[in-house]
């Protein structure tokens, strides 16, 4: 029997179709092979895609990410945080260059805790890291909008491993010091490095006395100039302020630098100190902080799925209505929540 040319028609457009839908389906593999082939574009296009919300882009995220993973884990992860303006994009420009002149590939990835109010980026639109953005070994990415920190810490965790088997070997994570971001950054980094002014009127300007307790290293940045002796005093400063602080559980003392990244001075410094602590952690701590990082992330990601899948529950309206009544305290109204999801007959509301 001949098919009917309308039948030919739709058989022809089926086919094309399932094709185009294949060669669409299998987009995340190509993209893969060319992240490990060190491909900047391939990589730009993963993290994309590891920050989209489409179910396409995340399926292809998880993919690549299972394709990638043997080749990750293989960098020095630098966590950096300092009050806009500290000079962190001037430092990590040469902090980048001195790396790149040593032979690593540098990664730069930014975490911007924009509030959802006002809209707008605190790293701000202004050229950042000229030099380092435009150097073949180097890859700048300008953070996503970040509403909701979980979101952007697993999207960060998922960038270092795209960088990482994309060839880079030193993978720097900015934060701006001003919210929580910096404890995300701390639990997805090797080493946390805070950035001071000399002089800045108070002296801990707004940084929280818990990311001092966090840091392994701190710069006093911009020690140039008229500002060189007040970085001296400042130094000294945090030094003392430092040795206050109970000795932490894996007894490393994090040493206080200062620095001119404009007149790059102190930068060699803080690539030794750097380096120092990258081999005494190797050498103690090094496994035990990576799997750290990972039982944080995966708590994490684990507690902001239910969230989410949790907050469409009709019964949380209910129990919420309880309390806002005084029918019930919270802790009761969690524990009856938690017995009706997991089946506890004997709690459930
Ligand atoms: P960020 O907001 O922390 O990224 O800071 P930037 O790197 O953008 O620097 C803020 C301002 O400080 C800019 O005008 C820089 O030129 C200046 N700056 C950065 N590093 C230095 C330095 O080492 N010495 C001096 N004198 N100024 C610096």
């Amino acid at each position: 029997m001949f098919q009917s040319d309308a039948s030919k028609e739709n058989s022809r457009k089926h086919l094309v179709s399932a094709l185009r839908q294949h060669l669409h389906n299998d987009q995340w593999s190509e993209v893969a092979d060319q992240i490990l082939k060190g491909n900047r574009s391939a990589l730009s296009q993963a993290i994309t895609w590891s920050e989209s919300t489409l179910p396409q882009h995340r399926n292809f995220t998880q993919k690549i990410i299972e394709k990638v993973l043997p080749f990750t884990g293989r960098s020095f992860r630098l966590g950096m945080t300092g009050v806009p303006g500290v000079g962190k994009s001037t430092l990590i420009e040469a902090l980048g260059m001195q790396w790149i002149q040593q032979g690593h590939r540098v990664a730069v990835l930014a975490i911007d805790p924009s509030s959802p109010i006002t809209q707008g980026s605190i790293l701000g639109d202004k050229t950042r890291m000229e030099q380092l953005s435009m150097n073949p070994n180097a890859f700048v990415r300008p953070s996503a909008s970040a509403n909701e920190l979980g979101g952007v810490a697993a999207h960060t965790h998922e960038a270092i491993l795209l960088c990482e088997a994309a060839g880079f070997d030193r993978i720097i994570v900015e934060t701006v010091g001003v919210g929580q971001s910096e404890t995300a950054v701390h639990h997805m980094t090797d080493c946390f490095l805070l950035l001071m002014l000399a002089g800045a009127g108070d002296q801990l300007q707004g940084i929280k006395r818990g990311i001092m307790e966090m840091c392994d290293l701190l710069a006093i940045t911009k020690a140039d100039g008229d500002n060189h002796r007040k970085a001296e005093l400042a130094k000294a400063e945090y030094q003392n302020a430092l040795h206050l602080f109970p000795e932490r559980p894996d007894a490393w003392s994090p040493p206080v630098v200062t620095l001119s990244a404009i007149e790059k001075k102190g930068i060699d410094l803080l690539v030794e100190e750097l380096n120092r602590f990258e081999s005494w952690s190797k050498s103690r701590q090094w496994n035990i902080r990576r799997s750290g990082q990972l039982t944080w992330q995966f708590e994490t990601e684990l507690l902001r799925q239910l969230k989410i899948k949790m907050s469409g529950l009709p019964l949380i309206q209910e129990v919420e209505k309880k309390i806002i009544d005084q029918e019930i305290g919270i802790s009761e109204a969690v524990q009856q929540l938690l017995a009706a999801i997991f089946m506890d007959t004997d709690k459930t509301p």
